[in-house]
Formats: structure tokens, sequence, C-alpha cells
């Protein structure tokens, strides 16, 4: 497997190779076909929607996306974004969908970020090392984070690491944290789970993917924080008093983020296949070899 530029194909199997690092969920022995959310208003009260893949690829919206989260917002749906990307706050996230149009209150867009918030504000006297960019505004997690660079005296003097985004993340930078983390074990949080990102034309590789290399290589044990797993759910569930589960719809473009975790939080699960990850590759076959089946597949948004 190519470990620069990552086809979807070597996403689906390196996601099936860490699924033992996975949450574990109950799945629907079939899929219903649909063709958008609209179709889905009968049995479904909130809609949990991914962002990239479902509302935007890259810098770019997926067609249709502004006019169906108005459409179904006119049914009298709930509807909120639940995204694992952490570079930025979500207010930064809340901000691009309204330059493109899509109005979302505060409460309404949760990151994984959020859910790594929760973890690090019990460990705040600590001093974390990010993988993150200069505009990451650090100081609104921790107050003496320190952003990683080229001096691996920093890596040693930090008491543990913070995997939060990798756009200026490099292989001299990761094998910098590897030898830090050879000689001193320490712990490592990822605020994003995900292991690549559709762009137009390319996959970007995100921070689970290096947070995956280090546990292969044993140098940690990540702690992540996102979808697939329950912390990122909840503060999605605090925000839906009264709305049961199986009324609840995470709809996604990823099986091991978006669908496995929709399934473990006890929601229905959409794919949308046209847009995301699984753009062009047999959805079938994914479905069947990972296991992970969602109750609906849907081409669009
Ligand atoms: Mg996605």
């Amino acid at each position: 497997m190519s470990s620069t530029k990552p086809t979807a194909a070597d996403a689906v199997a390196r996601y099936q190779e860490i699924r033992p690092r996975l949450p574990e969920a109950v799945f629907p022995k079939t899929s219903i076909q649909r063709e958008n959310l609209a179709a889905l208003c009968d049995d479904i009260d909130c809609f949990v929607l991914d962002g990239f893949g479902v509302l935007n690829i890259g810098d770019d919206t997926v067609p249709g996306a502004v006019d169906r989260v108005n459409q179904l917002r006119a049914m009298g749906k709930q509807v909120r974004v639940l995204t694992n990307g952490a570079t930025f706050p979500a207010t930064t996230t809340r901000a691009k969908y309204q330059k493109w149009g899509m109005e979302f209150d505060a409460a309404e867009v949760i990151s994984s970020r959020d859910a790594l918030a929760v973890a690090l504000k019990e460990q705040q006297t600590l001093r974390w090392g990010f993988s993150a960019l200069p505009a990451s505004q650090l100081e609104t997690l921790v107050p003496n984070a320190v952003l990683l660079a080229e001096d691996a005296a920093v890596y040693d003097g930090c008491d543990g690491f913070v995997l939060l985004g990798v756009g200026a993340w490099t292989p001299e930078r990761q094998a910098l944290l590897e030898t830090s983390l050879s000689k001193n074990r320490r712990p490592v949080l990822v605020g994003n789970p995900d292991l690549v990102a559709p762009h137009p034309g390319r996959l970007s590789q995100e921070p689970g993917w290096f947070a995956h290399k280090l546990e292969d290589e044993n140098l940690a044990t990540p702690a992540f924080y996102g979808k697939p797993f329950d912390n990122a759910f909840e503060l999605v569930r605090d925000t839906l008093d009264g709305i049961k589960p199986e009324r609840i719809a995470m709809v996604g473009d990823t099986l091991h983020t978006d669908i496995l975790g929709g399934a473990q939080a006890g929601w229905k699960t959409v794919l949308i296949t046209d847009h995301g990850l699984l753009k062009g590759m047999d959805v079938e076959k994914a479905i069947v070899e990972s296991g992970i089946r969602p109750d609906y597949i849907l081409p669009t948004t």
C-alpha cells in the first residue's frame, strides 16, 4: 500500500486491518435503496449529516445538498452535522457552511474536536504537543499547547501528544514523534479517527492514518475522539432530547466511521455512494467484505 497517496481501495483495506480497534455494532440483514434523504422522512425525525462526502467534497458543496438541508428543515425535521474535522473549532466549520448557504445553529454543528475537548478538560495541566496548524486556535483546548515542528527536543519535552489535524504534518515530523515515543511512551489523543478524506480527484491522509501507524509499531495506544467512537455520538445525543434512537439517522459516505458509528449508537444509518469515499467503487462488495451494512443506500444527499 502506498503511504503517500492512498487510493479508496487502500483506505477500505486499511480500515479492515484496524477493525479490531473500532467499536462493535449490530447491522441490518439488508439495505433499502432510496433516491435521496427526503424519501426517508416518514421514518426519520433527525438527520445527522457527515460533512465531507455528504455536504461537501473538499471546498465544493455536494450538488443539491444546500436545497436538501433546507427542504428537511421545511418538513419539520431536526438536522445536525457530525464531522470528524478537528483542525479548527466547529464555529469555523459552521461559518464555512453558512458561506455556502447552509444555516446551522451553534448547537447543531458538532465535531470530533468537541469530543476531544471534553477529554482535555480533565488534563489541562499537562504539556500537550499538537500536530495542528498555527491557525488551529489551540488555546481554546489547553493553556500550554505546543505546536510540533522540526525540533526533536520539543517532542521529548511534551507530556503527551494530540493528533488534531495533519495538514502540515510530514514524514519527518511523524519520524520525530516515533523516535520520541520510542524513548518514552506517553499518551496520544486523536482528534480525528478518519484514515482519509475525499477531495476532488484525490484522498488526503487524516490523523487516524498516522495514529494507527503508531499503534502498529507499538509506540502508543492512541485514544480516539470522533466517529465511529461513541464519544462523538454522545454529544449529538445530548442535543436530541426526546427523539428515539431508531428515529435518528446517521448519514455518511464511509462504512467504518459513519455507518459503524451510527449503528453502535443504535441509530438508523444511511450510506451516500456518489460523492465520498466509495465513489466509483463496488459498494455492495465493500459492504459484504466489511460486514458493515447500512439501513439505507442513497446515491446522493
Ligand atoms: Mg465523510
